[in-house]
């Protein structure tokens, strides 16, 4: 097979992997030459300082002798099979590099003959490229389920990013779609690269100079809506991997139906707004104080699709509001829909000097339509009838509008809720 056509079937079956989000668009004008956005296999993502980069996104093989129900690449699945050699990969990422379409290399992989077996392919793949080719860019390397600890220790010493793809939320869900991944092995090959990423920052902080091991840290990806689990257990176990593994992300995957699939999973993927509301839910609790339990109040242990999950937790708790902007703790500040955590920054450094009021909010560009109904300022008090409205939630919505483009880019930066 020529390695064009293993490049169609390989970097179409890395697209199900949300680490990297944006390979697969087809928007190429009949009978142009330029400007493709057909680039097989290319897509983003974002370095430690912040860079957006473009990645080559593909599996090294997408032949799998696992049998996870939710994916194309299962053993079971029809799909067309191909598999690069480790001497394709490398040029094709070196000849991709030097054409400056891409600045890094996102590698997973199907199962073939056995975990360890698989590993070994991936980690030649980056140790060739960083010792033969001296290519210094980004590479992210998916670990494969049960590869052995010195393994995972060998990609660490390669790749900028490693992770570890947790699936799906429960054991239970584990048990019934992907009965060969058992969640306490995934979470002791997070743990055993946690351990790996502190042991050489605290070499480093000692004066030495250990050698690089996953510099980008580590993270992983749920699927979201290939159960019934509700959003309550999804945060639970994001918040727990944050909290004990330290994973700088989560990624949540919306299911996407695939051909032939097993009649325990749902026939259509659920809204995208679920992944975005959960998006959002996962920012409360990294760094606005939120525990996965306060936000998720919906009877049903769902995120409300209607509204963003930090608006619906105050419309829940009104009798935490009007928050004094001079007076409030930073905790209680971060609270408020509409403020993120800069401008809560900046308010705690300028109330110092002076009393805050409604025009110094909106000076500091915060979400005022949203924020005003909740927040207390030297010339403004909401006061408690405009809190007990009835239909509070439907006037502090922001409007469904298109986004304009610099105020989408700068929340897409700062990522304040
Ligand atoms: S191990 Fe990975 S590639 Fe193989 S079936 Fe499971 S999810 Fe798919």
């Amino acid at each position: 097979m020529e390695v064009r056509d293993k490049l169609t079937i390989l970097a179409d079956a890395a697209k199900y992997d949300a680490s990297c989000a944006s390979s697969g668009a087809k928007g190429t004008r009949p009978g142009s030459q330029i400007g493709s956005t057909e680039g097989m296999g290319i897509c983003h993502s974002y370095t430690p300082d912040g860079r957006c980069v473009s990645l080559l996104k593909i599996l090294l093989t997408n032949y799998c002798i696992y049998d996870c129900q939710y994916c194309v690449n299962r053993i079971s699945s029809d799909t067309p099979r191909a598999r690069f050699t480790v001497d394709e990969v490398v040029s094709l990422t070196m000849e991709f590099y030097k054409r400056n379409y891409i600045e890094g290399l996102f590698l997973s992989s199907g199962i073939i003959q056995n975990s360890d077996y698989t590993m070994e392919q991936l980690i030649e793949v980056a140790r060739r490229l960083r010792t033969d080719q001296h290519f210094g860019g980004y590479i992210h390397l998916k670990t494969i389920p049960n590869a052995s600890q010195g393994l995972i220790e060998q990609a660490g010493a390669w790749a900028d990013r490693l992770s570890v793809n947790i699936e799906l939320p429960t054991e239970s869900d584990l048990v019934q779609l992907a009965p060969e991944k058992k969640k306490p092995q995934i979470v002791d090959t997070m743990s055993g690269i946690r351990e790996k990423i502190d042991e050489t920052k605290e070499e480093q902080k000692s004066g030495f100079k250990p050698p690089r091991f996953a510099p980008a840290g580590q993270s992983t990806q749920m699927i979201v809506g290939a159960t019934p689990t509700p959003d309550l257990e999804i945060l639970k176990t994001a918040s727990e991997l944050y909290a004990g593994q330290r994973l700088r992300r989560v990624y949540y995957s919306a299911y996407s139906p695939i051909p032939h699939a097993d009649a325990r999973l749902p026939g259509q993927s659920p809204p995208l707004v679920r992944e975005h509301r959960l998006y959002q839910a996962d920012w409360l609790m990294r760094f606005y104080g939120f525990d996965a339990s306060e936000i998720v109040a919906e009877s049903d242990s769902n995120l409300s699709l209607e509204m963003d999950p930090k608006l619906a937790w105050a419309i829940a708790n009104r009798h935490f509001f009007p928050v004094d902007v001079n007076r409030a703790s930073r905790e209680e500040l971060l609270r408020i829909p509409g403020i993120g955590v800069r401008s809560v920054d900046r308010i705690l450094k300028i109330r110092k000097f002076q009393s805050l009021r409604s025009a110094d909010l909106r000076k500091l560009r915060v979400a005022w339509k949203r924020t005003k109904w909740f927040v207390e300022t030297a010339d403004h008090n909401p006061g408690l009838a405009s809190l007990d409205k009835l239909d509070l939630g439907e006037r502090a919505k922001p409007p469904t509008t298109q986004l304009l483009l610099f105020d989408a880019s700068t929340s897409a930066i700062s990522g304040e809720v």
